[in-house]
């Protein structure tokens, strides 16, 4: 997965410095014992010493060190085959690395705290309201049945996702209450609502958990939309697959086809750097509720769809800020899956297994704080 390039370090004496004051990076990590990786398809660059791992991307005017955000005084270039630092950064970024070890861990610490007294003066990023959700205990839950109003979502022979997922959020919410969860919903009733102001809601909530509800489908012969059935648990993440992509760009068409602002289908390398603080902060209890979600779905009549766990890059999770995950309750496209959801007793039992799946995640972040001593 790493590659260094050597291309960069023949060349490094004779690397002219494109402005003043700058410095070149992989010269700079050899300076100060750190390791050099360069990431050509992403243009990102990482620099590994034993106590820091600080992470760039050309273009991109901060840093992180291990998931934490360092603004940078100007963005890393690329210029003639060699990256280029701004001074002030290469020298307040790794003078860790150059310090005897027995420095490395206060000095460390150092950094962090300016950085942080950095982020706190720019106004750029936007704090998040629950810095801890994920770690506290699992009380609001934000239920977002997808799509809605002109938008229909994935049509099916009888019926229309939209409304399926209306259905079955509605029942989510009373199994949710009956367990004593505080539940709020996107929509509640057939409205036209966009992807990034799902989010938003979510976090003026202050939810502990968003669970975004879809119903997948394919566009193919009859025969393999016979096949192709099944559900989806899906996480914000890099995705894996060309499948899950397209899965992605089917449900973030919405967002470009109605002209939302900041609208598009897929996330760029450059997005996917600056998410991953919040990524790798969420990270751990999606996985855990997609767990959870796995075995409450599994007794059921609808099965994994290929494994039943993804990732891509849904627009509708990007702005959340709390665990997430988007739900592909079953194929729409097929006839099976489509008339066990427009049924009664279908999607009572779906949204009491969700609900059970959101219980025992409950239970398992309770046991996780017990661990903490919280
Ligand atoms: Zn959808």
């Amino acid at each position: 997965m790493i590659s260094i390039v050597r291309k960069l370090a023949l060349g490094l004496l004779l690397a002219i410095p494109a402005w003043a004051g700058q410095v070149n990076a992989e010269a700079l990590a050899k300076q100060n014992g750190a390791s050099f990786h360069w990431f050509p398809v992403q243009k990102t660059f990482i620099l590994v010493s034993s106590s820091d791992t600080l992470k760039f991307a050309i273009g991109l005017p901060y840093a992180s060190n291990h998931g934490q955000s360092i603004d940078l005084a100007r963005a890393p270039e690329l210029q003639d085959g060699h990256i280029w630092l701004d001074s002030a950064d290469a020298a307040s970024l790794f003078k860790t690395a150059a310090a005897p070890s027995s420095a490395v861990t206060s000095s460390s610490s150092a950094i962090k705290s300016s950085a942080t007294a950095k982020t706190a003066a720019s106004t750029k990023p936007a704090t998040p309201k629950n810095e801890t959700a994920g770690t506290r205990e699992v009380k609001t839950i934000v239920i977002d049945p997808g799509h809605g109003g002109k938008d229909t979502g994935a049509q099916g022979k009888k019926s229309n996702e939209k409304d399926i997922v209306l259905s079955i959020g509605k029942l989510l919410k009373k199994e949710l209450e009956k367990e004593g969860f505080n539940v709020k919903m996107t929509r509640d009733k057939d409205v036209f609502i966009e992807l990034g102001q799902r989010a938003n809601l979510a976090n003026q909530w202050d939810g502990d958990l968003f669970i975004s509800l879809h119903c997948n489908a394919i566009d193919a012969t009859p025969e393999r939309k016979k096949q192709i059935k099944g559900y989806h648990v899906y996480v914000l993440r890099a995705p894996e697959s060309e499948e899950d992509k397209a899965i992605a760009r089917r449900e973030n068409k919405v967002a470009t086809l109605y002209g939302e602002k900041n609208a598009k289908e897929e996330l760029s390398p450059i997005e996917w750097f600056k998410l991953e603080a919040r990524l790798e902060k969420y990270k751990q209890n999606s996985y855990m509720f997609t767990e959870e979600m796995l075995k409450a779905m599994d007794g059921g009549k609808i099965k994994r769809q290929a494994g039943g766990v993804g990732g891509a890059g849904f627009m509708v999770l990007v702005g959340a800020l709390m665990p997430a995950v988007l739900f592909e309750i079953g194929f729409i496209s097929n006839e099976e899956d489509e008339a066990y959801m427009m049924t009664d007793k279908g999607q009572k039992d779906i949204a009491e297994r969700i609900s059970k799946a959101v219980s025992t995640y409950k239970s398992a972040v309770h046991s996780y704080r017990e661990t903490l001593g919280r």
